[in-house]
């Protein structure tokens, strides 16, 4: 190995590519990061200086909390100057939102992060969890001929795809394929080679430096409209005690009933300052509130489009900007606002 050989730090946080099934109750199980490696000795095989951090204990990505997301970026922040790049090994049930959160967190980021995990144990023979591994790795590692990074974003890497974390949902919860951006296309791509596609990566600064935010507001709830659903519901919903935000998930392009209840129980909340954002039910197109007289009407209720935004990444936003004690007025101008390349606003 040289010394201007690429260097990568490995983050263990838990999560099936990691566990092992409990043989008194068949329950997977996280285990230590050490074993994890037994399984793939093909990371010896790397021309790189691979070192690895793990949870200790590793967790599944369910209990996933925002402080599990500072820690990530701590560790990033912390280690930014030694490494060229970044893999987390991560859950897939929270991944999305995890990718989503850090891409707001790591504000100017030159560097790759690129989260993986699988949907079979490491400890499997047909384990999904080698190739996207070791793809992974070899994506933080990528450079252009400039020596820049070739993939200076937080991304998902799975059954290979490289995807935007911020565009990412787990769409199947069996097949290997656990992730799709529908909304915005594939970074990249695993075959004989591996393709980068340059004209959809973001480029930092190159004046600025990496700024790391930590701070998150937790006061949101997530809204799915249905018909039938009760004006009970809504007032409870709207008139939570703390809320200062909500995702609401409305029909096709940003539609919801023409219920008088539901429009002044919304003009109450936004007049109140809380920050009702409309998202689709649908997972591929965008939020256009001016198509329809049911989604004008939310629009002049004082609702915001969250455009083609996944859920895991409105959410995610919206505590993000929630968390910098920013006023209403403010959050909603930059949920309008492409931060990170997760939303696609028609000029
Ligand atoms: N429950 C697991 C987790 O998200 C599932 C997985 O890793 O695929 O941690």
């Amino acid at each position: 190995m040289t010394d201007t050989a690429p260097s990568i730090l490995l983050i263990y946080t838990g999560g099936t590519i990691g566990m092992i099934e409990n043989p008194e109750t068949g329950a997977l199980e996280s285990f230590n990061f050490d074993h994890l490696l037994k399984f793939v000795p093909e990371l010896k095989r790397f021309n790189y200086h691979i070192n690895t951090y793990s949870f200790d204990p590793p967790i599944d990505s369910s209990d996933m909390e925002p402080y599990h997301w500072a820690r990530l970026v701590r560790i990033v922040e912390r280690n930014y100057g030694q490494y060229d790049g970044f893999v987390i090994l991560h859950g897939t049930d929270t991944m999305a939102y995890t990718a989503s959160a850090m891409s707001f967190m790591l504000e100017n980021l030159s560097k790759p992060v690129i989260l993986t995990g699988s949907q079979l144990p490491m400890g499997m023979l047909r384990t999904d969890g080698k190739e996207n591994l070791i793809t992974a790795i070899e994506l933080a590692a990528a450079k252009n001929a400039d020596g820049s990074a070739a993939v200076p974003e937080v991304c998902i890497y799975f059954e290979k795809d490289l995807m935007r974390g911020n565009r990412t949902t787990k769409i199947n919860a069996e097949k290997f394929n656990a992730f799709k951006s529908f909304n915005y296309p594939c970074l990249g791509h695993s075959a004989i080679d591996i393709q980068i596609k340059p004209e959809r990566i973001r480029r930092p600064d190159p004046l600025r430096p990496l700024k790391a935010h930590y701070l998150f507001d937790t006061n949101v709830v997530v809204l799915t409209l249905f018909p039938g659903i009760q004006e009970s519901i809504i007032t409870s919903v709207f008139r939570l005690q703390g809320l200062k935000a909500v995702v609401m998930k409305t029909f096709g392009s940003g539609n919801a009933p023409q219920k008088p209840w539901l429009i002044r129980l919304i003009k109450e909340a936004t007049a109140r300052g809380v920050v009702v954002v409309n998202i689709t039910q649908c997972q591929s197109g965008s939020v256009e509130m001016e198509r329809y007289e049911t989604g004008r009407q939310l629009l002049e209720a004082g609702v915001i489009s969250g455009y083609d935004s996944t859920p895991e990444c409105a959410l995610t936003k919206l505590m993000f900007l929630l968390g910098h004690d920013l006023p209403p007025e403010e959050v909603r101008r930059l949920m309008a606002t492409n931060l990170a390349g997760e939303i696609t606003i028609d000029a």
